[in-house]
């Protein structure tokens, strides 16, 4: 019963691993993604009982559920705390239907849940091995400032951010460049793509080796289970005994949904998940129709994060349902669809009604969106009217808003006339002074700049 959990990789040609071994390598090495052999269950008294609790702590007992074993409860309890040191607000907008900000932390993404815990879980077992290592991520925006903050100030860390220079927002790319001491930035003359290939090839050069590299991207197991504790959280704060409840998530590399999905099958009572994507519509195409083309090369939405033609984490999902697909997308065995399809809905959205959803919702009910999270409100609305319109009245609905309205001022500011106010997190940033350097694209430049700044 209380044997660690073991991780298996979705191409399953690798071998089994623990929790801490998984974490430590990101990749498995037949290119696979790490997903646990049996998930735990939670009892439904206990999720019930996550409603009295702050969310560290609810994020100490679920993520404990994965870590048994892995972890003392002391250090686990430490590290859930001082992950989740800010609010996640559950906004009312109208009858049972309500939107999760996952927008209040560092860097005002969701993606600081999952970073700032994979950091700390890193940091925990470095220090217990003695071990140092060398984080290499490239970012078209968001992962980026989200990782970087994570890792900032550990003593047995460095981590490398490269990012397309003309390719982010200078408040993205003061969210990475203003943090200094273990965090070095290079700005590539180059596309996202490109920085990503020099990542990669960093990765497979032996001759690197003697720097310990690793990545931090989304799909290391790290992050996915931390973005589990969300769901139950909204849940146990939101719900009466045996109600059931329907998630509207937006999505790009499905981390965030997949999250869900590991919610789902620890005994989470939801009824449906609503998968909303823009223009990159490959995943609604295929839960419609069992045949799977990614979209090369990904198409461009204001939904930025999520121009995703390819999602990394859908390997996971079509292993949930006892299908494989492969790292390049293509499936070895089919996933069971029919089942697939009663536990989740998908819906593409375009860029013209996430612009009308952000006008309305703050017309109607003065609930501010930026552009994902309107896609996620706007899959929600389009599901009660094409599915089932009684939904409207008593269903609990929570929809996901994964960043900060200020992160996207101008597009708020055309739709609804004024300027969000910035976050805490935020302020000051514009004026602070940035460290970065300029890189070409090619691949020797990169790797001498490796070797003359780390030995
Ligand atoms: C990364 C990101 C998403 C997409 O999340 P996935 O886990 O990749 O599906 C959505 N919104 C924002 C703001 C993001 O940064």
């Amino acid at each position: 019963m209380n044997e660690p959990i073991q991780f298996f990789s979705t191409n399953l040609k690798a071998g089994n691993l623990r929790f801490h071994e998984a974490l430590l390598k990101g990749q498995a090495p037949d290119k696979g993604l790490y997903l646990p052999v049996t998930i735990p269950r939670i009892p439904a008294e206990e999720i019930l009982d996550f409603g009295r609790k702050e969310y560290w702590e609810i994020a100490y007992f679920v993520t404990r559920y994965f870590l048994n074993g892995e972890i003392s409860d002391e250090e686990l309890s430490a590290i859930a705390r001082d992950s989740y040191n800010y609010e996640v607000p559950l906004e009312h907008v109208f009858g049972h239907k309500y939107v999760m900000r996952l927008d209040r932390g560092p860097t005002a993404s969701f993606k600081d849940f999952a970073a700032r815990m994979m950091a700390r879980l890193m940091h925990y077992y470095l220090k217990t091995g003695n071990r140092h290592l060398l984080i290499l991520t490239a970012t078209s925006g968001d992962t980026g400032s989200a990782v970087a903050n994570a890792f900032y100030g550990m003593d047995n860390i460095n981590i490398v951010v490269l990012f397309p220079k003309d390719e982010v927002t200078d408040r993205q790319r003061k969210q990475m460049t203003t943090l200094g001491k273990n965090v070095k930035v290079l700005a590539l003359d180059a596309k996202f793509d490109d920085c990503q290939a020099l990542v990669k090839q960093a990765f497979a050069d032996p001759s690197l080796d003697h720097l310990g590299l690793s990545s931090a991207n989304s799909i290391n197991i790290g992050r996915l289970i931390p973005q589990t504790v969300y769901y139950f959280y909204a849940y146990a704060k939101l719900a009466s005994p045996g109600e059931q409840i329907i998630f509207s998530v937006p999505s790009g590399n499905f981390g965030d949904m997949m999250g869900g999905m590991l919610a789902l099958k620890m005994g989470l009572p939801v009824k449906r998940f609503i998968i909303a994507t823009n223009h990159n519509d490959e995943f609604p195409k295929y839960l419609i129709s069992g045949e799977y083309s990614k979209i090369e090369p990904s198409r461009n939405c204001i939904s930025s994060a999520m121009n995703v033609g390819h999602p990394s984490n859908l390997a996971r999902l079509v292993a949930l349902y006892g299908g494989t697909m492969d790292e390049k997308g293509i499936i070895h065995r089919a996933a069971d669809m029919e089942r697939m399809r009663t536990e989740l809905w998908g819906i593409s959205i375009s860029d013209a009604e996430t612009r009308t959803t952000i006008d309305e919702a703050w017309k109607h009910w003065k609930l501010l969106l930026e552009p994902h999270g309107s896609v996620g409100w706007t899959g929600l609305m389009r599901y009660i009217v094409e599915q089932d319109n009684k939904l409207l009245k008593d269903q609990l609905c929570v929809s996901l808003e994964t960043a900060h309205p200020a992160k996207f001022p101008d597009e708020i500011k055309t739709i609804t006339g004024f300027d969000p106010e910035l976050p805490q997190s935020l302020q000051g940033i514009d004026n602070k002074p940035e460290f970065f350097a300029d890189l070409p694209n090619n691949y020797s430049d990169f790797k001498s700049w490796l070797n003359t700044n780390f030995k």
